[in-house]
């Protein structure tokens, strides 16, 4: 058997330890304190190099093996939810209102441990990994950028990364070269007509008739504006007039996403938006105010990685199926590391074989199936020892 497996099979209860702890104690996006602290120490009681505050918040540890060669960077993110755990669990958060409810708790054991079972071999390493520990995923602007900024990446040749994901089976694995997660970005519209009685609208300026023409033209922008081989969405979530029956409305409130996942597609929308927004007002006398909120970009995975941890991944003990998947649409700030240098992100599926029911990713009785961690670990220690080979 592998040593690297054998090794982190014997490390999974520490694993399973380190995971709970850090569900007991959990902490919000650019609130971390305790949590960086702790990885800090950790890292630095195995002996690596470590950078604290790093982009404010994050940890870097590097762990430099005997023999010049690449660096390989792994990537974790600590940061809870803003949630009231219901789990009735012996590991359950004991900070009200906050709640590891996306794994993070998980990818902070995982990188964890990884460091404590390539401690020992790195005589025989021929390059450097470096452990990227990374605050702020949940809420943009992240910590990614601001690490990035602050030279997480310096001298790193290639970087991967997973995320648990409980909707999907434990044992398989869920990767995608390209198009893995959209840019999710955010739009706000208050349109200002004149208010007036219900019975003479001739002599008002109806916010609510003209937001409902621009509600309706906006769809047009999907279909008229953008490349039909490229894709988006458009969605208005929110439409706001509290009026009595008999009043014609004075102002509506509009709130709104976009998901794209290419950059000339999203700087077109964000355009397009307000220039319908802008003929449509005009048409009618009315004016508007558009603020335009941009999110993560969208995660990009590079080929040729993707590829090198699919084939690793389907000879992983543990793991039943390696998958190719549709892009998700939601956001990861693992999107700005991919923009400066190669690399790939994977689904790790981390649903019991026995359960139920699945409770989403930011729900109060989220959980995963901790052998997952495993099976994460594995993949990306065996993939950076093999890089780290060739
Ligand atoms: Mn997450």
């Amino acid at each position: 058997m592998h040593n690297l497996f054998t090794k982190l099979e014997a490390s999974f209860e520490e694993m399973v330890a380190l995971r709970r702890y850090f569900h007991e104690r959990p902490e919000l996006s650019f609130e971390e304190v305790y949590t960086p602290a702790t990885i800090a120490k950790f890292h630095r009681e195995l002996g690596l190099e470590v950078r604290e505050h790093v982009g404010e918040r994050g940890v870097v540890a590097t762990l430099r093996g005997g023999k010049p060669g690449k660096t390989v960077a792994l990537r974790a993110d600590f940061d809870a939810l803003a949630i009231q755990e219901l789990n009735d669990v012996p590991y359950k958060s004991k900070n009200d209102g906050v709640m590891h409810a996306c794994g993070h708790d998980g990818h902070t054991a995982i990188l964890l441990i990884l460091a404590k079972v390539l401690v020992p071999m790195r005589e025989g390493l021929a390059g450097n990994i470096v452990f990227i520990h990374q605050h702020a995923e949940e809420i943009a602007p992240g910590g990614a950028k601001a690490m990035i900024e602050d030279g997480c990446l310096d001298g790193v040749d290639v970087i991967l990364g997973t995320h648990l994901w409980a909707p999907t089976p434990l044992g398989d694995i869920l990767v995608r070269s390209g198009e893995l997660m959209a840019a999710a970005d955010r739009f706000e519209v208050k349109i200002q007509g004149r208010g007036g009685h219900g019975a003479e609208p001739h002599q008002t300026i109806d916010a609510i008739v003209t937001a409902a023409q621009f509600v309706t033209n906006l769809q047009t922008l999907v279909a008229r504006r953008v490349d039909p081989l490229k894709s988006a969405v458009v969605s208005v979530g929110h439409f706001e007039a509290i009026n009595p029956f008999n009043v014609i409305a004075d102002t509506v409130n509009l709130k709104g996403t976009v998901r794209t996942f290419d950059d000339g597609v999203r700087d077109l929308l964000e355009a397009e938006i307000e220039k319908l927004l802008n003929a449509t007002c005009r048409g009618v006398g009315a004016t508007y105010e558009y603020t335009y909120f941009r999110g993560y970009p969208a995660v990009i995975t590079h080929k040729d990685e993707t590829e090198f941890v699919a084939q690793i991944a389907a000879e992983i003990p543990g793991v039943e199926n390696v998958i190719e998947c549709p892009p998700f649409m939601i956001g990861e700030d693992f999107a700005y590391y991919l923009q400066h240098v190669p690399g790939t992100f994977f689904m790790t599926g981390a649903k019991g074989p026995t359960w139920d029911t699945v409770y989403p990713h930011h729900h109060a009785r989220f959980d995963f199936d901790e052998r997952a961690m495993l099976i994460a670990a594995k993949i990306l220690g065996e993939a950076t020892l093999r890089y780290l080979q060739n």
